[in-house]
């Protein structure tokens, strides 16, 4: 069922109302604590502008790193704060504290149109331990609860799931923000009545973290096109030898287990591009996937296998990708990755829905210059393959429904 937006509030809902916020604000930090990227927090301004604009008194969550549950001065969040407020034009103030004496000064303090960053929920063994109590702590005064973190929608901690819940039972709204609610429709709504044939394009160093995505995605889409190291298991699993290339040996039963399921959908590479060492400048060649060598590592996949997979993105009604085809950071292993990048950015151009999720994946679609021809980038990462693969997230599965129009 579709859930509530913050569109979907009267005015009277925000005006004057302290609004708590989860955010995605895991940004990455440079020299002396600033901010190197803000792409994140770019992200969440037109929810929090709206927010702003409609009179609310906002007081911002979000985790920053791994502290492990015990302050860590060097993720602390108010770098991000003052990045936030050059961001919104505006005063933002932060709380060196989370919860607790100070942070409730700090939120009543709060003027009308007022923004607050309360200070990194993980620095507290609650959070992921979704401690009820600590939830309902979060959720205490508040009126609205607005889940924006994608990112961490898939986990379900006391900043995401649980004030959710809290908020609700205490008879308040749990609703998605603007950039959450856009994730959900490209990555939900839109896959699961995607236009076929459906098609997806996974790649990347390792099975393992995938897993359930490959589970997922075999039952879901007529073509599971599989490229990147991930391939190499799979050719394994297929009574191949790769040679000295990247394997995870105890994935291939789970490679097999993954064919078995969808032995017509999944297609791997005829063709490679091999080399004694994946490094800059080294001699490569194309080999069919039977006649690896000893001594010769997968780099990305052959000429071959790009117009095989490049003639199937071509034909589709969706594609979504994750993970690139090989190790396209080094020159001489960038070609199948940029040339399906462009492949499916035409498709794009030709009407097939896009989606591209997945740091390397995007960094790579970067590369290729095509990433404002794609329908949607995600900016989540296990969140969104999670979501591709048909998944429910904690976070999400949490907030008010929507009322059914009747
Ligand atoms: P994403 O961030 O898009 O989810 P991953 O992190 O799963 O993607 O995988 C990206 C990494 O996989 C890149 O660093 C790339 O170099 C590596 N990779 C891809 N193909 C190969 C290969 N054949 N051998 C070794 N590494 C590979
Ligand atoms: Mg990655």
């Amino acid at each position: 069922m579709a859930k509530k937006t913050i569109e979907d509030l009267d005015a009277g809902a925000i005006d004057g109302r302290l609004v708590l916020v989860r955010a995605d604000f895991n940004v990455p930090l440079g020299a002396r604590g600033r901010v190197a990227d803000d792409t994140r927090l770019k992200r969440t301004l037109p929810t929090l502008k709206r927010l702003v604009s409609h009179g609310a008194r906002v007081v911002l969550l979000s985790h920053l790193g791994r502290p492990g549950g015990a302050p860590d001065p060097r993720l602390s969040l108010k770098p991000v704060a003052k990045r936030l407020g050059v961001l919104m034009k505006m005063d933002v103030a932060f709380c060196p504290k989370t919860l607790g004496a100070a942070a409730n000064k700090a939120r009543s303090k709060l003027k009308k149109g007022g923004v607050l960053v309360l200070e990194n929920t993980r620095f507290h063994a609650e959070e992921t331990a979704n401690d009820p109590a600590w939830s309902e702590a979060l959720a205490e005064g508040a009126q609205v609860f607005v889940n924006d973190a994608f990112g961490t929608a898939h986990r379900a901690h006391a900043s995401t799931e649980g004030v959710a819940r809290a908020m609700r039972r205490a008879e308040g709204e749990a609703v998605a923000g603007l950039l959450m609610e856009h994730e959900l429709r490209f990555l939900g709504e839109a896959l699961d009545e995607a236009a076929r044939p459906f098609v997806a394009v996974i790649g990347g160093a390792k099975i393992s973290g995938k897993i359930d995505v490959l589970k997922g995605l075999v039952r879901r889409v007529d073509r599971l096109l599989i490229g990147g190291a991930m391939a190499n298991t799979f050719l394994v699993a297929r009574g191949l030898d790769v040679g000295d290339s990247l394997v995870e040996e105890d994935q291939v039963a789970v490679a097999r287990e993954i064919m078995s399921v969808g032995q017509e959908k999944v297609i791997l590479p005829v063709d490679v591009l091999v080399a004694s060492e994946i490094v800059p400048g080294a001699t490569t060649r194309v080999v069919a996937t039977y006649e690896i060598q000893a001594g010769d590592r997968v780099g990305d996949i052959g000429p071959d296998s790009v117009e095989l997979f490049a003639r199937e993105i071509g034909s589709a009604g969706t594609v979504v990708w994750n993970g690139p085809m090989g190790v396209f950071e080094v020159d001489a292993f960038a070609g199948g990755t940029l040339t399906l990048a462009e492949a499916a950015a035409k498709a794009a151009d030709d009407g097939c829905m896009v989606i591209v999720g997945g740091g390397d994946s995007i960094a790579a679609a970067e590369a290729a210059g095509v990433t404002n021809r794609l329908t949607h980038i995600s900016t989540g990462g296990g969140a969104s393959l999670e979501l591709m693969a048909g998944a429910v997230l904690p976070g999400v599965a949490a907030l008010s429904d929507r009322e059914e129009e009747a």
